[in-house]
């Protein structure tokens, strides 16, 4: 009798990532997806389980894009968003909107990370 092994299905995680559209401008966000790739950083807890499903910008000063968009990722099942770690360290334009871009993405129940490839 053949014994068939029982697959454990674990359920797939879904991130995004937001990032800050003045940024966006220099950046085509090499360095946030070979982080991802490769599982470092702010990325390396995940397991293969893990897909990036979205990657855009916050829109513009004050981030007005960001709780459209959320919004619409939530229908999608989205997990998880990460903050890019351009909108926080000290060699980039500081954000003067982080908090609120924070909120809202925790306001909607979703897991926030704070940073990608730093
Ligand atoms: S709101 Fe923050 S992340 Fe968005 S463009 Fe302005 S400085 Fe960049």
């Amino acid at each position: 009798m053949n014994i068939i092994p029982i697959e454990t299905k674990e359920k797939t995680t879904r991130i995004a990532v937001v990032r800050c559209d003045t940024v966006s401008e220099a950046c085509p966000g090499v360095a946030c997806f070979m982080a991802f790739n490769k599982r470092t950083n702010h990325f390396k807890n995940y397991n293969k389980n893990v897909e990036m499903i979205a990657y855009f910008t916050c829109g513009g000063c004050s981030g007005r894009r960001v709780y459209r968009l959320i919004k619409s990722l939530k229908k999608f099942g989205v997990d998880v968003v990460h903050l890019s770690s351009c909108m926080q360290m000290e060699d980039y334009p500081e954000c003067p909107h982080i908090d609120s871009i924070k909120k809202t993405i925790t306001d909607a129940g979703i897991d926030l990370i704070e940073g990608t490839h730093h």
